[in-house]
């Protein structure tokens, strides 16, 4: 049901003599302002945060923004070539890299529930470089067989140890790494490459640096 009341005189009329004489105008503007404030509120978050930036420009530098193809965990499973970039940027390392979930406050609990225990069965914190580059490609296919990589390929891991020699600065690393470099294998060729450079001291190739 609905009804309809009529409006009390104290309601039809100014309640002071200050509101009587306000102006109309002045009582809309005052109405515009109140309903675009949240809105203007909104627009400053949005501008002062970086909001907008992330949007435009999405990186690693961003709070709560991820470029995954700036993650050097994604390019040790990814099937195409390491960008050089991020080559140096791997250092030692031959798969993933995690430090974010390490070093993630949201984490710190379930790290303190697991100090002191045993790593599962089968995790390899440190593998042999000389292993992943001269393992045959079954055995090597097989042991790493838990892990991520393209097609079930070793090919990946060895680019990825070869990133890793090349890193290394060890040059009793060079003659497990020259056969790629004269293989027929187009990737690891160039990856090969890259390490021979770096571990016998070619500064001049693009991106080549001292050791
Ligand atoms: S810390 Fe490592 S795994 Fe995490 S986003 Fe950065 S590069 Fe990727």
């Amino acid at each position: 049901m609905t009804t309809a009341t009529a409006p009390s005189p104290a309601a039809a009329t100014p309640a002071t003599p200050a509101a009587a004489s306000k102006p109309p105008r002045r009582r809309r503007s005052r109405r515009w302002i109140r309903a675009v404030a949240p809105f203007a509120v909104l627009f400053a978050i949005w501008a002062f945060t970086g909001v907008a930036h992330a949007i435009e420009e999405p990186d690693l530098d961003e709070p709560g923004t991820l470029d995954s193809t700036r993650c050097l965990s994604y390019w040790t499973q990814s099937p195409e070539a390491i960008p050089e970039p991020y080559r140096e940027e791997l250092g030692a390392q031959v798969y993933g890299c995690d430090i974010c979930q390490d070093v993630c406050p949201w984490n710190r609990g379930i790290e303190k529930r697991r100090a002191g225990e045993e790593a599962p069965a089968g995790a390899e914190p440190v593998v042999s470089l000389l292993d992943w580059l001269r393992m045959p490609d079954e055995e090597l296919g097989v042991r790493y067989g838990r892990l991520y990589f393209p097609r079930n390929d070793p090919r990946y891991l060895r680019r990825n140890a070869l990133v890793a020699a090349g890193n290394s600065a060890d040059r009793s690393l060079v003659d497990a790494v020259r056969p790629f470099a004269e293989g027929e294998d187009q990737l690891l060729r160039e990856h090969a490459e890259w390490a021979l450079a770096l571990l016998e001291g070619d500064t001049d190739r693009p991106g080549g640096h001292e050791r």
